[in-house]
């Protein structure tokens, strides 16, 4: 008969962010992405030392976050799309937002900033191939855009958010991740916030700032939704 396998042969939390950390070069920070997680798994990374969480669904964001509001200083991240009606409550629980996918969202965030007097950081998802599954910018809307995005204050503009879409190889991911850099460089935007689970390594060699790991840190999300 099998015997299981031993404790330790089981990836643990802390296992897991000890190898991220060794292989993520010094310019690529990690986004833990807690959603479809408990409250206790972001307690048990914070104690190791991880700050900034990513969450895609408000109401299960907020219900973690007030859990979890004895933390000080957990750096809150909004990846999910967001409706028009949730941005005031988005802008008062995230500090980042990295899919603010229309101009329209854009400027609705602005003007409650605004009132709220909040400066949020803020990346555009961008779309670099069609994927009916996912929302965003069309690259070259971007590059339109350019204008009316030095005009986003107090909204402050970082960078470039996007997910590569299923069935490409790896090679081709390179090439859409190539592709979001090198948009980003030409607006003189900092941040890309690109790599998954499934991608991630091929994001940070292309000059990823931000790879949003979920499952590759926290295993299968145990929450549906
Ligand atoms: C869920 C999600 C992730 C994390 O996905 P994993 O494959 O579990 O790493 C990253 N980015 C976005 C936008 C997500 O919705």
């Amino acid at each position: 008969m099998a015997l299981p396998p031993p404790a330790e042969a089981l990836p643990t939390l802390a296992g897991s962010l000890q190898a991220l950390r060794a292989e993520l070069p010094s310019g690529t920070r990690l986004l833990a992405v807690s959603k479809g997680h408990p409250a206790g798994v972001v307690r048990q990374a914070a104690a190791l030392g991880q700050h900034s969480f990513g969450e895609s669904r408000l109401q299960e964001a907020a219900a973690k976050q007030d859990q979890l509001a004895d933390l000080p200083a957990l750096d809150w991240h909004f990846i999910g799309r967001l409706q028009a009606n949730k941005a005031r409550a988005v802008l008062r629980r995230f500090g980042t937002i990295h899919s603010v996918d229309s101009l329209a969202l854009a400027q609705r965030l602005q003007r409650i900033a605004a009132e709220e007097c909040l400066a949020p950081a803020v990346l555009l998802q961008v779309k670099f191939r069609p994927d009916p599954a996912k929302a965003g910018f069309d690259p070259a809307e971007v590059r339109a855009l350019e204008p009316a995005l030095e005009q986003l204050a107090p909204l402050r503009l970082r960078g470039l958010m996007t997910i590569a879409p299923l069935g490409l190889t790896p090679e081709e991911r390179r090439t859409l991740f190539r592709e979001c850099r090198d948009l980003a460089d030409a607006l003189g935007l900092e941040e890309c916030s690109m790599g998954m689970s499934g991608d991630w390594r091929e994001a940070v060699a292309e000059g990823s700032t931000w790879v949003r790991l979920g499952s590759a840190l926290f295993g299968q999300r145990p929450i549906q939704g």
